[in-house]
């Protein structure tokens, strides 16, 4: 049996994995995103889907704004129905 691997739950889909599946953040405590790449590529596609292709490279700080502001719009839209 391999050690025992760090886990963290995801803040999406509720579902506890190892920190391989969250991408690394700075700027949070644990400094892991507290969103795994499964969801954050669900919610990529589902933007991508939406408004079109999103600035390259991906994660970049223009390509995390672009990403921030369609999420913004979308959760817009959800309230009004
Ligand atoms: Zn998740």
């Amino acid at each position: 049996m391999p050690k025992t691997q760090e886990m963290q739950k995801c803040n999406r889909c509720g579902e506890v994995k190892p920190l391989t599946a969250f991408r690394r953040h700075a700027k949070r405590t644990c400094g892991y995103s507290g969103i795994c790449k499964a969801c954050r590529k669900a919610e990529y596609e589902s933007s991508k889907g939406y408004f079109g292709p999103l600035p390259e490279p991906e994660g970049s700080q223009r390509w995390l704004d672009e990403i921030r502001r369609r999420a913004k719009v979308i959760r817009k839209e959800r309230q009004q129905g």
